[in-house]
């Protein structure tokens, strides 16, 4: 397509939204768009966002980085899965990790064969025995493995850890190589066509003006042009998930690096500890209804294992979602677009799933009333899918040790989600939507590590003799533990293929 015939795509915001747009956009669209995109260094970015769920690899791939260098100029390591400590009960402890446990047979998942001898008193082990990922995780072991031996058991599924700053540096030296223009500058107005009430540019302090045929909305919480100027409203879930502050902090690196992120429970939120190759990450998410900042501050630093290297860094938000996610010509990507706050790491791979679905339904034409709508209702039901699966965090628990928990355990919760607590509760059994982001492994490992234990399971998981399970579970462990003693530690995996350069500051 010649360059008269480009269309305009403005992105307002150069976080990690505004650059994996430009990013994707760049990359599957290039030929036929000019992209321009807008940021003030005077605003910054939110500045937090290093743990990540496996479809991460999917991005990348689309993008062609090579995992080893993505790894060496961001700092990062791997992720197995998250670490929930003192959730359901304290001194509770369970990995809710990105493979499954054990093996399906017969297409009964594995969990009810589990389930069914450990009720009739054959074993008395946890699910997570028979995990791949959690012995690896407990030994600090990573190595890429696709399978497990010759058997029909998949390897490791993993994500990243990684600097989120550097990470949008990766971005925008990708996007710029490949065209995209970057501008500096704050915006300060917007102009409307008068009878379409469509955007049609922006104008920065200094009076620049930028004209667009598409604008995205990557301002973070501002929300510059879905909110403020296009007055989209937003849907303030804070009920079911009532934390609504963080501070963050870094601390030097821990010694050994372990594969996964942890979260532990607090009295009126949790703490996150990410280990990066240079520091680790740490955050105190929390609610201000049931806490002070002060004590917060307070939680968070008694927390720390490793030294602090700054002073705590507070974040506002509201968790929730916007009614639209693409209005007129303008789509909000990112924080701009709902927030759901960072319990399972989510937020990266929202970004990336509506750039993918918008470069999908990219209007060819200014009517987009179809895609628009098509649009707009799978990012909600995205939004609501993953909002359940945290609700289900914070409400299935004995904790009633502060107000906090109480409040979480007794809350009405959406009724989507209540089916799926009956369902697993009475029988083990998933009512997951075939399209959910978390796979029935994931459910089922939040489900028992929360505290549920089914009253029964799948009566197709009768189909053998208890000597057969018997051998069953027992040749599972042996072949896991046979895969786990091959795998490299996840600090000589990373020193081997993508140590990142000593820090110059
Ligand atoms: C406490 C916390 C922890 C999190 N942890 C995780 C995690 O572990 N994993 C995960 O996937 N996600 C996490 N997230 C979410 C993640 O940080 C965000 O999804 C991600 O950083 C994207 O942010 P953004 O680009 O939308 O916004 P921002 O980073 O806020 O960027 C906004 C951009 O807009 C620009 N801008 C704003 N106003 C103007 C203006 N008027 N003119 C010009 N430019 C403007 C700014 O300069 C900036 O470039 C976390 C979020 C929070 C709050």
């Amino acid at each position: 397509m010649s360059k008269q015939t480009q269309r305009k795509l403005v992105i307002v915001g150069g976080g990690t939204a505004g650059w994996i747009t430009a990013a994707a956009f760049a990359r599957l669209l290039g030929p036929s768009l000019s992209i321009h995109l807008v940021e003030s260094d005077a605003i910054g970015t939110v500045g937090v966002g290093e743990a990540t769920i496996p479809q991460i690899i999917r991005l990348n791939t689309i993008l062609g980085f090579d995992e080893n260098d993505f790894l060496k100029q961001t700092y990062g390591t791997f992720k197995l899965g998250i670490e929930f400590v003192d959730w359901g009960k304290k001194g509770d402890r369970y990995l809710h990790t990105f493979g499954d446990a054990g093996l399906n047979l017969a297409n009964v998942p594995f969990h009810h064969y589990w389930h069914r001898a450990s009720q009739s008193g054959a074993d008395a082990k946890d699910l997570w025995h028979y995990s791949l990922h959690q012995l690896a995780a407990a030994q600090g072991r990573f190595s890429k493995l696709d399978r497990v031996g010759n058997t029909a058991m998949t390897g490791l599924a993993y994500a990243y850890h990684f600097d989120a700053s550097l990470y949008a540096k990766y971005l925008r030296k990708y996007s710029e190589a490949r065209g995209v223009t970057r501008h500096e500058g704050i915006v300060s107005a917007v102009q409307r066509d008068g009878e379409s009430g469509d955007i049609t540019s922006i104008t920065l302090e200094g009076g620049a003006q930028i004209h667009g045929d598409f604008f995205i909305d990557c301002t973070g919480f501002r929300a510059l042009l879905m909110g403020q100027e296009l007055g989209i409203g937003y849907q303030d879930w804070s009920k079911w998930l009532p934390c609504d502050r963080a501070q963050a902090v870094p601390s030097e690196r821990l010694d050994s690096l372990p594969p996964y992120t942890r979260a532990t429970a607090k009295d009126a939120g949790w703490q996150w500890r990410i280990p990066l190759q240079h520091r680790t990450g740490n955050g105190h998410v929390y609610s201000s209804g049931f806490t002070t900042d002060d004590a917060a501050h307070d939680v968070l630093m008694a927390g720390l294992e490793t030294k602090a290297l700054a002073d705590p860094r507070p974040i506002r938000f509201t968790t929730g979602r916007r009614e639209q996610f693409w209005s007129h010509n303008c789509a909000a990507i990112g924080l701009s677009s709902g927030f759901l706050e960072p319990l399972e790491s989510t937020s990266i791979h929202l970004i990336q799933s509506h750039v993918s679905r918008l470069i999908q339904l990219f209007p060819q034409s200014a009517n987009a009333d179809a895609e628009r709508a098509e649009y707009n209702r799978r990012c909600a039901a995205e939004f609501e899918q993953i909002r359940d699966f945290l609700i289900l965090h914070y409400h299935q628990t004995d904790r009633e040790d502060s107000e906090f928990w109480r409040y979480c355990k007794n809350m009405e919760v959406p009724v989507s989600l209540t089916h799926k607590r009956e369902l697993f509760a009475s029988s083990g059994r998933l009512g997951r939507d075939v399209d959910d982001l978390f796979r029935e492994a994931s459910w089922v490992q939040v489900m028992l590590g929360q505290g549920i234990t089914p009253d029964g399971h799948d009566p197709m998981a009768d189909a053998i003799s208890d000597a057969q399970l018997s051998e069953f579970l027992g040749n599972l462990r042996t072949i896991i533990e046979r895969a786990v003693g091959g795998l490299s530690t996840h600090q000589d995996y990373i020193a081997k293929n993508c140590a990142a350069p000593p820090m110059t500051s």
